[in-house]
């Protein structure tokens, strides 16, 4: 049954990017944000531990498990999903006020958490950004060498199931090239907005 949605993007708009792990979701996403610096990006709320170089606050606010239950319980998420066997969220609040503001903002979240917002959420745009091909997903997953062997093949498993999901979204985006595939994702922002959606 459709649900009314509980949060309406207007005067912004809500851009939500999932893709599997591995396939260039935080380059695109950097470069995007090279090309627009106006784009807000909601830095989502885990309980996976920080990898070398990550820090508190810009990549990922990092809590524990109990803090991050006591926040579900509040309501205090848009969404939130086990991804990878660790707790991933959205803070609604970050959300709602930039939308507010009239910013545009991109979440960078799994197909669950897609599928949760997508009846909740009026005018809100789905991305998924696909690998030019499997094997090439691998080998980037390899290349970036931050996951032992057994989360790496979990990584891989779920990466395929999660490709099938891409068809369920309003675009999918091939990052062949981080350069293209962000000007293809802002050519999308600004035909909605020329639209007024
Ligand atoms: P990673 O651990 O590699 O940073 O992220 C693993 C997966 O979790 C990625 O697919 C990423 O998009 C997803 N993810 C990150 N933040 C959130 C969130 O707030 N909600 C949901 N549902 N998924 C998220």
């Amino acid at each position: 049954m459709a649900r009314a949605p509980r949060v309406t993007t207007q005067p912004g708009r809500l851009i939500v990017l999932s893709g599997p792990s591995g396939v260039g979701k935080d380059t695109v996403l950097h470069e995007l944000r090279t090309l627009e610096p106006g784009m807000r990006y909601s830095v989502s709320y885990t309980t996976r531990a920080p990898r070398d170089g990550e820090v508190d606050g810009v990549s990922y606010s990092f809590i524990d498990e109990s803090r991050f239950r006591t926040m579900a319980e509040r309501g205090e998420f848009l969404e939130w999903a086990e991804v990878h066997g660790h707790l991933y969220g959205t803070a609604e609040a970050r959300v709602v006020e930039a939308l507010a503001r009239g910013e545009d903002i991109v979440l960078k979240i799994d197909v669950q958490g897609a599928a949760w917002i997508r009846p909740r959420v009026a005018g809100a745009v789905f991305i998924f950004l696909m690998p030019p091909s499997e094997d090439e997903l691998r080998r980037r997953l390899l290349a970036r060498d931050t996951e032992d062997a057994a989360s790496l093949d979990l990584r891989v498993r779920n990466a395929v199931a999660e490709i099938a999901e891409g068809a369920a979204y309003d675009h999918r985006v091939v990052n062949d090239d981080v350069r293209r595939a962000a000007r293809e994702i802002l050519d999308i922002v600004r035909h909605r907005r020329s639209e007024g959606v």
